[in-house]
């Protein structure tokens, strides 16, 4: 198959053309991949199971681990699922935006999008061709993020086509994403809200909105055992994970840098490609191994994980070691990646 790449450019004629082929590709069953704020999504007629079928085929994902529906709207999106009054409030405070609620189904919503949940993912995303998409197919649009399974997700358009060229119709490109990291899920099914993935909308923002305590992502995921059955089925899967071994080190931070140096000494003693990610202040006191400074905060550098982790692929990195974050705000989130991409690999100072 050939994947079909069209660039949105300023001329608001040409992208309405882009957007109106791309609407016939989704509406024959198509795959097209499109930017969002958060990372490239790959889309699919929410509507249509056959078509959402072949986003998990076209990404080797498990067909248990549920899609994310894209609306125009809140408005549109309550056709899709049950909203109480205080899944009203979010959805007005934070879409459009980097917000993924989980919500009681309605029965128009297709078993291959929800994995035979009775719950559905919904989000409006807030980036312009996401939104030139959604409005001028004017289509529930299924798209889980445009990465190969176990691939970190894609923030640039050439990171899709190095996964999925071939494997699915059209891309449209536009590198403005800027979040960087997948979207925040907030579990509105049950009792007790509760984030399933830390994003950008922070546990601290839910909370002032809501007026009581979500529970934290973290707190969902069992120390161990073989039957673990998580409310997002995609967190049981092995995520975002280079080829290299990944070494998380954290805690104090002169002690990190301390040991991030002797580890990355070490690991190049060996004749080990090794690469160090690394918060701009201190990127400059490493000395052995490539460095590639992630920016000066944790929004900085959530935008640039991703990249990095591709980048360490494409050179060869037989060891990553990177520093950690402190676990606020969009750290959070910035955390959760690097903890899923070490894996076992943590170590605190
Ligand atoms: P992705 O869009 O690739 O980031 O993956 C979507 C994520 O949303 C996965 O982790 C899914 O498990 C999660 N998800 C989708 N639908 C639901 C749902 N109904 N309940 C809980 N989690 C969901
Ligand atoms: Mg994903």
């Amino acid at each position: 198959m050939k994947t079909i790449t069209e660039y949105i450019t300023t001329d608001e004629k040409k992208n309405r053309e882009i957007f109106a082929q791309a609407k016939e590709v989704l509406k024959q069953g198509g795959l097209v991949a499109f930017p969002t704020e958060t990372v490239y999504g790959l889309g699919a007629d929410a509507l249509n199971p056959d078509a959402c079928t072949r986003i998990y085929e076209a990404k080797g994902r498990p067909t248990d681990n549920p899609l994310i529906v894209h609306a125009k709207d809140a408005a549109t999106a309550k056709k899709l699922a049950e909203f109480d009054e205080k899944s009203v409030t979010l959805a007005d405070c934070f879409w459009p935006g980097p917000l993924t609620i989980v919500l009681k189904r309605k029965p128009c919503v297709p078993d291959a999008v929800t994995g035979g949940l009775d719950t559905v993912a919904v989000r409006v995303p807030a980036h312009l061709t996401a939104q030139g998409l959604l409005k001028e197919s004017d289509m529930f649009i299924a798209a889980p993020s445009a990465n190969l399974s176990g691939r970190p997700s894609p923030t640039e358009a050439e990171h899709v086509l190095a996964d999925l060229s071939g494997r699915i119709d059209m891309v449209i490109a536009d590198d403005s994403v800027n979040v960087g990291l997948e979207s925040t899920i907030l579990d509105m099914s049950s009792e007790t809200p509760a984030i399933l993935r830390p994003g950008a909308v922070t546990k601290e923002q839910i909370e002032a909105v809501l007026g009581e305590p979500v529970r934290a992502a973290k707190d969902l995921v069992p120390e161990s055992g073989d039957d673990f059955s998580p409310k997002a089925p995609g967190m049981k899967y092995r995520h975002y994970a280079p080829k290299a071994e990944l070494f998380l080190i954290c805690g104090n931070k002169d002690r990190a840098t301390g040991l991030i140096n002797t580890l990355a000494a070490e690991a190049v003693a060996m004749g080990k490609k090794t690469f160090i990610l690394a918060g701009s202040e201190t990127a400059g006191k490493y000395k052995d191994g490539e460095v590639i400074d992630l920016g000066g905060n944790a929004f900085e550098a959530s935008a640039q994980l991703f990249k990095a982790l591709r980048r360490c692929d494409e050179e060869g990195a037989q060891v990553i070691i990177s520093e950690g974050f402190e676990e606020k705000g969009m750290g959070r989130a910035l955390m959760n990646r690097l903890i899923k991409a070490a894996g076992d690999n943590i170590i605190s100072v």
